[in-house]
């Protein structure tokens, strides 16, 4: 077994995430000694697994059409009130162009479930970023497995799709016509295809419990998750959840710090949701676990219309600015900026092995 995690470390992690009543008490209590004791490990651990760097992985909202209603999400079917877009292959790729010329290695394409795009228009897409000398991460949404082997024969190597919540009663509740069950045979579908797959979760979501938390890391743990995304739950006034309250700070590191210790070689965004909250927010998860910061690539024009939750960071700056501004900040916390293409080494020891 491949395992660089000093001994003691292991035995420490292990008594974190075994101990279940203890556990609960963290999470209920995350901005006690104990629950700072945990960030500080993450930070320990995420040093000696993945070490100082941090990737950066450039963003383009390629449209905010949804087919889905997700009682949380700004960009849902019935938000009436929103401005709707859709990018080109074209524009596409001439965002990920900017993208290549200011450092980015990764580039990753978002939206809301949009049928619009055939899969043969994103594998045109895929096939022209690829050619850039860059990776493409996708997150689309659910679509059909042939759709995901068609894009990662185009090149695509990685796929993030969060299970949003683990309690299989809330998921239905949260996504009217959806099943954690499917998302879940999904994700397993997108390993078996060879992507690096990114799953994770919302934290302070109406009704979720401690233990719905415990089963979201152990939800990670199962699907082996190469990459893991975490963020509070922002409430958007134009949704039915709009009255609820946000998602706390200090438990959404904990769960930060939490799932580093689960997946100490995940590679883990510190959230622009994070950063919603907090004007810290970011530098904070970096220094609980994260290692993975998502610079805003999509065209200004579009920008403010890509409003998943309100006061979304960054979205009247230019991709300069926000790839400057993001390097600072890491820099001011002793990091580095990663130069390689980022992928989990767990991962690269697979394809490897294959
Ligand atoms: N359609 C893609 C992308 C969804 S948007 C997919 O299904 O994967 C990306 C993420 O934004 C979601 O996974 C969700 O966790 C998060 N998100 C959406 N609305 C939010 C809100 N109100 N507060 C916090 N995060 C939100």
């Amino acid at each position: 077994m491949f395992n660089p995690l000093h001994n003691d470390l292991t035995t420490t992690i292990n008594s974190v995430l075994e101990d279940r009543t203890q556990l609960i008490e963290i999470i209920k209590n995350p901005a006690s000694p104990e629950a700072k004791a945990v960030l500080n490990l993450a930070n320990q651990v995420r040093l000696m697994m993945v070490g100082n760097d941090v990737h950066l992985r450039g963003l383009i909202e390629i449209s905010n059409y949804c087919r889905n209603n997700c009682l949380y999400c700004g960009i849902r079917r019935d938000n009436s009130s929103l401005t709707r877009y859709r990018m080109t292959v074209a524009e596409i790729v001439a965002t990920a162009q900017t993208g290549a010329g200011l450092g980015f290695k990764t580039i990753v394409l978002q939206s809301g479930e949009d049928p619009f795009y055939s899969a043969k228009m994103l594998a045109e897409a895929i096939e022209e970023i690829t050619a850039l000398g860059l990776v493409v991460t996708l997150s689309l949404g659910e679509r059909h497995p042939n759709d995901y082997e068609l894009w990662y024969q185009a090149g695509a190597r990685r796929y993030l799709m969060r299970h949003e919540t683990a309690n299989p009663v809330l998921y239905q509740k949260l996504h009217p016509g959806q099943s954690l069950e499917h998302r879940i045979q999904l994700l397993k579908i997108l390993k078996e295809i060879g992507y690096q797959v990114g799953s994770g979760f919302m934290v302070g979501l109406p009704q979720q419990t401690p233990e719905d938390l415990i089963s979201d890391l152990e939800l990670l743990k199962e699907l082996d998750a190469d990459m893991v995304g975490i963020g509070p739950f922002i409430p958007h006034p134009k949704t039915p959840l709009g009255v609820n309250s946000q998602g706390d700070l200090a438990l959404t590191l904990l769960m930060v710090a939490l799932a580093r210790l689960t997946l100490p070689e995940a590679l883990i965004p510190a959230t622009t949701a994070l950063g919603s909250i907090h004007p810290q927010g970011r530098e904070l998860a970096l220094q609980a676990g994260a290692n993975v910061v998502m610079p805003n690539l999509t065209p200004v024009k579009y920008r403010s219309d890509y409003e998943l939750y309100p006061n979304k960071i960054c979205t009247n700056e230019s991709a300069t600015h926000c790839h400057g501004c993001i390097t600072t900040k890491i820099y001011q916390l002793g990091r580095t900026v990663a130069t390689d293409f980022g992928h989990n080494q767990k991962w690269l020891r697979r394809q490897n092995h294959a």
